[in-house]
């Protein structure tokens, strides 16, 4: 749509951040344009209206778009953080990041068998989501779908997540 194009726009490409080499993108302007927000939170959840019941946001900038489709859906919203963020984490996954690792924690205050939707902004190797993923299956829930803004493509992220859909990708 004229909409999700214009949205596409104003992700902005920021060279050699946050290391030389790296292509960064930054969806702060779309996230500060009201129709962008509106018409992208649309395009995150359109798959799977009316299979989920609740969304989860990964730390960080996967916390904002999760809140926006939380309201917009009508379901609750669980934060997926970074370890040690948590005061009660009910379980952890370690994943390998470029140089070195990273630990994800939730908690799990839902029913066993929730169906929760899985969102970020950025796909990049995938680590992060397939991770996220496992997180939520090992506390017993269902995996709904797992959605991002934008997906850098051929990093092979697709590949380890599995089942994925994206608004934007590279
Ligand atoms: P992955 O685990 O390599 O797929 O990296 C995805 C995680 O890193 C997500 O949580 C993103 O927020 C973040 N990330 C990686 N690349 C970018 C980028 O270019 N822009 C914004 N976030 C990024």
């Amino acid at each position: 749509s004229p909409a999700l194009t214009r949205a596409a726009s104003l992700i902005r490409e920021i060279p050699d951040y946050p290391e030389p080499g790296i292509l960064f993108r930054d969806i702060t302007p779309l996230l500060a344009d009201a129709e962008a927000l509106r018409v992208t939170t649309e395009a995150l959840m359109e798959p799977f209206l009316g299979t989920f019941d609740v969304v989860a946001g990964i730390e960080a900038r996967g916390f904002i778009l999760a809140g926006a489709a939380a309201i917009s859906a009508g379901v609750g919203l669980v934060p997926i953080r970074k370890a040690g963020k948590l005061p009660r984490p009910a379980a952890s996954v370690d994943y390998a990041l470029e140089y070195g690792t990273a630990t994800i924690e939730m908690h799990d205050d839902l029913p066993r068998g929730t169906r929760m939707l899985l969102i970020d902004d950025v796909l990049a190797t995938g680590g992060t989501l397939a991770a996220g993923r496992h997180l939520v299956e090992t506390l017993g829930h269902t995996v709904a779908g797992v959605s991002v803004l934008f997906e850098i493509e051929g990093l092979g992220g697709r590949e380890i997540v599995g089942d994925l859909h994206t608004v934007f990708h590279s």
